[in-house]
């Protein structure tokens, strides 16, 4: 098998096996070949992991920080000279055109472990003045977090968690997609050849069952999820029990509004990355396009033209542009919200069909006349499907795309700058775009409001979400006590 690991999982700075434990098969879906077999992990390599990052957060948590600085550094430039390969397990690993690997997974995983290396070490509490006394405040790990990852991005989350976590002096027990479970493995193999210390990072495999248990643990300080909303609504109350902190980034269907002064050929552009780009399974895709009418039919046909030539195919070639779902559970739910929006009346503009380049293709697909109560409007598809909706009014487009529980992303492309300014003011979503969309730079905040998740990754944003603040008042004169 050509992506065998040299074990399932990674704990306490070596390859840990238990085949007691069920089996996973690791599908390239590019040709549905068995690439991997391997194991969830058993109570007893959950607990092995957890107790070895507590042990190892210790030390860690005390070290001085430009000491973790520079094994994160080290790790960066492991992941930039190894670019190549890692971006060919990652198309192994997701199916996606390895042209969207060698550039979007590891780049920007690599980026998170850069930007918070150079952060950590400024991130200081600070003097608060009482008159003669005075307090200070130190802001400190929070412990053994858990990061929980989906299958779409599997290697950045890994490490857009794994950034800030470490570099603030937190360690961390990762668990994968069971879909996707290779490249976490290289990314606690990378952190041990920079020289972190053994336990600091750990990943296990498994199912949800893992996903729980972790969440659940009384050594877990911390829950990190990227998922699903409904996923995200069962961790995050397992994490409340325990009273742990949480970040939760999760689905969305996010509005992407397009008046008619707009650069046309921009806005095409911005809609097709939004929807089409790593086959549409992206969570910030902006998947309710509203078009203002006056461009409607101009919009669709350019649109229809350059989605048609889009070239799907072998993700592994590096002219491929567009490659297949990442698995056969994901296809079948794209192919029946397709059906449905046939079926309650949408307009296929392009596409809607299985594709012919292998068992678990899509075609770019695009509806227009879609109505806000339609299934396609409403439900997040994750997967190469567009829903192009019209409006008039910018009172009615603002309404409309907050008439949602999701609050993930939203972008509005105008040539008129106030108006983009006060459209976004106005729209209920934690990452939004004025005259560009889905571009997450690690500098820039990433996360959620409403039903789409809370905290905030990558930027300044992502330390308070990994670090907690002891305040401690010191006293300068005699104690004034009445007794
Ligand atoms: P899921 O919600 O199905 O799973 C996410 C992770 O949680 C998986 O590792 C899963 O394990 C695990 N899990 C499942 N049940 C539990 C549980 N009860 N306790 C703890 N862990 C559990 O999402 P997908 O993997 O299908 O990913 C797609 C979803 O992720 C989409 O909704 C998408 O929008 C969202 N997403 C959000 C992003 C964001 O940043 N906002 C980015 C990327 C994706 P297992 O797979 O083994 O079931």
């Amino acid at each position: 098998m050509r992506a065998q690991p040299a074990a399932s999982h990674f704990v306490n700075g070596e390859w840990l096996e238990d085949t007691a434990g069920e089996v996973i098969e690791v599908i390239y879906p590019g040709t549905g070949e068995v690439i991997a077999r391997l194991h969830s992990a058993t109570p007893a390599v959950i607990g092995a992991a957890l107790s070895g990052a507590v042990a190892a957060q210790a030390a860690w948590g005390r070290m001085r920080p430009v000491e973790r600085s520079r094994i994160l550094m080290r790790a960066v430039a492991i992941i930039r000279e190894r670019g190549a390969e890692l971006a060919e397990l990652e198309t192994l690993d997701t199916g996606k055109p390895i042209q969207e690997t060698l550039v979007a997974d590891w780049p920007s995983g690599a980026d998170a472990l850069e930007y918070f290396a150079g952060l950590a070490p400024t991130v200081t509490g600070e003097t608060i003045p009482l008159g003669g006394d005075f307090a200070y405040t130190i802001r400190e790990p929070l412990g053994v977090c858990v990061g929980i990852g989906a299958w779409n991005y599997p290697s950045q989350i890994a490490c857009w968690k794994a950034a800030p976590a470490l570099s603030l002096g937190n360690a961390m027990v990762f668990k994968p997609s069971e879909v996707t479970p290779l490249g976490a493995l290289k990314l606690a193999e990378i952190f041990i050849e920079a020289g972190m210390p053994a336990g600091v990072f750990n990943v296990v495999q498994g199912y949800g069952n893992v996903g729980a248990a972790l969440a659940t643990d009384s050594r877990v300080a911390k829950v990190s999820l990227t998922g699903s909303v409904p996923t995200g609504r069962k961790v995050y109350a397992a994490a409340a029990a325990g009273m742990k902190h949480v970040t939760m980034e999760l689905g969305g269907k996010s509005p992407l509004i397009i008046f008619d002064d707009a650069d046309l050929e921009s806005a095409i552009g911005a809609a097709m990355l939004g929807n089409f780009y790593s086959s549409g399974q992206i969570c910030s895709n902006g998947t309710r396009v509203f078009v203002q009418r006056g461009i409607k039919e101009q919009f669709l046909t350019r649109l229809a033209a350059r989605t048609e030539a889009i070239l799907a195919g072998d993700p592994l070639d590096p002219e491929t542009q567009f490659g297949p779902l990442v698995s056969a559970a994901q296809h079948e739910k794209v192919m029946e919200y397709i059906g449905k929006a046939k079926a309650e009346g949408a307009r296929l503009i392009t596409g809607g069909a299985a594709g012919n380049h292998g068992p678990l293709f899509v075609q770019p697909t695009v509806f227009a006349d879609v109505t806000d109560d339609m299934t396609l409007a409403r439900e997040e598809v994750f997967g190469p499907v567009m829903a192009v909706l019209d409006f008039d009014s910018e009172e009615e487009a603002i309404a409309r795309a907050n008439g949602t529980e999701f609050g993930l992303a939203a972008g509005v492309f105008t040539a008129d700058l106030a108006r983009g300014h006060r459209v976004i003011a106005q729209l209920q979503a934690g990452t939004c775009w004025i005259n560009a969309y889905n571009l997450t730079p690690v500098e820039m905040p990433f996360g959620a409001v409403k039903a789409s998740g809370v905290g905030r990754e990558n930027s300044r944003a992502a330390v308070e979400h990994y670090t907690q603040v002891k305040a401690v008042y010191v006293g300068t004169g005699p104690v004034d006590s009445p007794y």
